[in-house]
């Protein structure tokens, strides 16, 4: 009886792991690269006047990043959306609401992704191939969406803690300890968790982490591109 037990245990669990591997099949955490080449990318908004700052700080250190923004701030701010997009910055879509996408279908997923996909498209004039999920949670419903919608999915393999540190240099240190070539760093311009766009808060310590770490790795020898540009990079 124990051993009937275990045996439906083991294959319990050997079909979870299957199921979560393919989840995440596709996804990108890094790029396979040799040169020093690393990508930043900013989730969770626009959020102005938080996003007008770092494109201010980008472009006087003439950096192109990535920027995964949330359908409610599209809406909310177009304008904002229309200044990254001018500014030559690459736009990829981190859903509607940003809710964990574990357990949505495939139709919610769809909803999602393709609302926000519509929103960013009458704005900027492209479709973004790019996703991040919220949290970085992939379930079967959004590996799904996502392969319908031929979008590939973007992870981070380097963090600058934002949510949680608020000291830029801190944040800068974080992010400037773990790199290696090819690494995707995730920092925020906006807050995923709030429901109200306009409610959002500072993200002035991520700006200013944002001119250190781009300083320092440029002493290191780094340089940025986008993540459309790693991936190419990578092939
Ligand atoms: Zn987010």
């Amino acid at each position: 009886m124990i051993g009937k037990i275990a045996a439906y245990a083991a294959v319990i669990i050997v079909a979870f792991i299957g199921v979560f591997v393919w989840c995440y099949s596709g996804a990108i955490v890094t790029a396979a690269v040799t040169e020093k080449v690393v990508a930043l990318t900013y989730d969770d908004g626009p959020n102005p006047p938080h996003t007008q700052a770092l494109l201010d700080t980008l472009e006087r250190h003439s950096v192109k990043a990535t920027f995964f923004l949330k359908g409610q701030n599209v809406e909310a701010f177009p304008e904002s959306v229309r200044a990254v997009a001018k500014a030559g910055h690459e736009i990829g879509n981190h859903s509607y609401s940003h809710r964990p996408m574990f357990s949505l279908s495939k139709t919610e997923m769809l909803e999602e992704l393709v609302r926000t996909n519509r929103l960013i498209e009458n704005l900027v004039g492209y479709e973004p191939l790019l996703f991040r999920p919220p949290y970085g949670i992939q379930g079967p419903g959004l590996k799904m969406a996502l392969d319908e919608l031929d979008m590939t999915s973007i992870l981070m393999s380097t963090s600058g803690l934002d949510w949680e540190v608020t000291d830029p240099k801190l944040i800068a240190s974080a992010v400037v300890e773990s790199i290696e070539p090819g690494s995707i760093i995730l920092l925020h311009d906006g807050h995923g968790d709030v429901s109200d766009p306009s409610a959002q808060d500072s993200r002035a310590a991520s700006v200013e982490a944002t001119g250190i770490i781009i300083e320092a790795l440029r002493a290191q020898g780094y340089r940025f591109v986008t993540v459309g540009e790693l991936i190419q990079l990578s092939k």
